[in-house]
């Protein structure tokens, strides 16, 4: 007899998927408040960054996301060529995006999607990120160009060590860094810039 195929649930809880107006509440979860906290030694991994080249509407892909290599990374190459021609719009085109990617406790979902208490992981721009007042409870709401940022003043974050649930290690969730795909992904690219 066939057994039914476990599918995962996502771990991922995508905010631009939110509906206009609507709101995601969550506090930010480090090792310390975790169950599985002896895996994180020196809360390590637990908060990463993921340095990117992000295209949008190119070619026929409506979207090509590229890890960044530092060193050697032709497209972190093409982008200081642009600006040392002066051609800054293309600099920016083509110049590296961080986003941070964090463990969060979902305190309120809005659209209903994500019970309360849910550890998610959320991938966010750095901009938005820095906004972010990481001792409270964040409520993050989805606007027309992007999200609005408010720490909910009456809810200081309250994380029982343990009541938390397991958090998850972020270095597999960071977008993907083999070097052929990236030179791949560039050819393609400078084809249809
Ligand atoms: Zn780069």
């Amino acid at each position: 007899m066939k057994m039914p195929r476990f599918i995962e649930e996502s771990r991922w809880y995508d905010p631009w998927k939110l509906p206009e107006g609507k709101s995601v509440e969550f506090s930010l979860m480090t090792a310390s408040e975790a169950n599985n906290k002896a895996s994180f030694p020196d809360d390590g991994f637990t908060i990463i960054e993921d340095v990117i080249h992000e295209f949008h509407n190119i070619g026929k892909k409506p979207k090509i996301t590229v890890g960044c290599i530092w060193r050697g990374c032709p497209f972190c190459n093409k982008a200081r060529s642009y600006y040392d021609n002066d051609e800054t719009y293309l600099g920016n085109e083509f110049y590296k995006k961080t986003h941070n990617i964090f463990n969060a406790l979902i305190v309120k979902d809005e659209t209903g999607m994500v019970e309360s208490g849910t550890v998610k992981i959320i991938k966010l721009d750095r901009r938005i990120f820095e906004k972010m007042d990481t001792s409270r409870i964040i409520r993050l709401t989805k606007v027309e160009n992007g999200y609005e940022v408010n720490a909910n003043s009456k809810s200081v974050k309250v994380i029982k060590p343990g009541n938390a649930g397991n958090i998850y290690d972020l270095r597999p969730y960071r977008t993907s860094h083999d070097e052929e795909q990236i030179i791949d992904d560039f050819e393609y690219v400078m084809k249809h810039i």
